[in-house]
């Protein structure tokens, strides 16, 4: 439940993304979401000018403390160059859980105004 809250001031720290990004049009996060043992999962995540600029993906697995993927950087940079797509790959950075217990594999969109 805290760790939620955390989350949640977090993201409204974060402001809109009109704010931060005041050229971005919008933003699709594609990811396929792999967790050791399980099937991996195809997440998407939209952001428009009203959403939060607060780009930090929870991880699904249950015991996992303090993990996620953070591709607050990515977006960052891909803005700050203009560029409309980028690919990568990331671990959670939970420390709790056994390490290397999930991974995403994601493609990012940015539309400019
Ligand atoms: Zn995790």
């Amino acid at each position: 439940m805290e760790k939620k809250q955390e989350m949640m001031r977090q993201k409204s720290e974060a402001g809109s993304v009109a704010t931060n990004f005041p050229e971005v049009a919008n933003i699709v996060m594609n990811m396929t979401y792999k967790q050791n043992g399980a099937r991996s999962i195809l997440r998407t995540f939209h952001f428009t000018p009203d959403s939060y600029a607060f780009f930090v993906v929870n991880c699904l697995r249950q015991d996992c403390v303090d993990g996620g993927f953070d591709l607050t950087q990515v977006v960052t940079a891909m803005i700050g160059n203009r560029r409309v797509d980028a690919k990568g790959a990331l671990s959670c950075k939970g420390t709790d859980s056994p390490t290397g217990h999930s991974d995403i594999v994601y493609e990012i969109a940015v539309q400019y105004t």
